[in-house]
């Protein structure tokens, strides 16, 4: 049987029973990184000398997935844990679980540690939500995802990474400098940190460490929506016209402009 194991974000105490018989049980463990599994395993003293190790991570997912034998699953405990938190979350585990459905094989998600989770619940924030994850990098990918969550009509929870979170925070601070966000440092961890306020008011000393933001909703009020094929017969300039469209899909608004000729 195969077992989602999340382990803890931060905070070691974090562990669940649950999640200690399935890691304890595990004869097979599948890591997103080896070293950094078999160090939790040491905090945790937990004898891993019988247990044998895999490492499986976004780059070689599917390769791994290709050799394994269906049956492996079947009769050993397998486990699966990602460097930290709610595999599937952010990080590798949706494969394995399409691999368990495709071959009938019985498996669990043990529930645990989330750092979306506990952030939103954190911000205070009441409502529905919608998580993003890491935005792209960069470029008109970016834009455009930044974009969408800035136009969402849910509360918005996003990854990031301390080396980009002042490009994330400035960007915020010039598209919707008064809307209410939140930012949720160091979960669980003894420097745990919260910060809300309007994004224009927000200012970091400090960007070391894990970062979650919370993006309240965008108003609704006076809003209007429109579809691609409202906009496509909007009297506007080609121009123009390919700049909206581009807005609400995943051509840019050079390739739209050229299917528009
Ligand atoms: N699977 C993980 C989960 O369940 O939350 C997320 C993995 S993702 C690769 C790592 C990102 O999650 C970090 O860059 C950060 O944005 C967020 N994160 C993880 N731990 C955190 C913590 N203790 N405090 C704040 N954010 C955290």
């Amino acid at each position: 049987m195969l077992y989602l194991i999340p382990t803890p974000i931060g905070n070691l105490e974090d562990i669940s029973k649950r999640a200690l018989l399935a890691l304890n049980n595990a004869e097979i463990l599948f890591c997103e990184d080896t070293r950094v599994t078999k160090k939790l395993l040491n905090l945790l003293q937990i004898d891993y000398s019988d247990k044998e190790f895999i490492s499986m991570h976004s780059h070689n997912e599917d390769k791994v997935l290709q050799k394994l034998d269906p049956e492996i699953l079947r009769i050993k405990n397998v486990g699966y844990v990602s460097d930290a938190g709610m595999p599937g979350i952010s990080d590798p585990g949706a494969k394995l679980i399409q691999f368990a459905q495709k071959n009938n094989i019985p498996y669990t998600v043990i529930p645990g540690p989330n750092a979306a989770i506990t952030a939103f619940v954190a911000s205070g924030f009441e409502g529905e939500f919608t998580f993003y994850g890491f935005l792209p990098h960069k470029g008109s990918e970016r834009e455009k995802k930044l974009n969408e969550v800035i136009n969402s009509k849910t509360i918005s929870i996003l990854y990031e990474a301390p080396h980009r979170i002042e490009k994330l925070l400035n960007e915020l601070k010039e598209k919707i400098p008064n809307r209410t966000i939140f930012l949720a440092k160091e979960l669980t961890k003894i420097h745990e940190t919260f910060i809300k306020g309007k994004a224009k008011d927000i200012n970091i000393t400090n960007s070391k460490g894990e970062w979650v933001v919370v993006i309240d909703k965008g108003e609704t009020k006076n809003s209007l929506t429109l579809t691609y094929n409202d906009i496509l017969n909007l009297p506007l300039p080609k121009k123009e016209k390919s700049k909206l469209l581009a807005k609400i899909s995943s051509k840019s608004a050079k390739e739209i402009y050229k299917e528009l000729e």
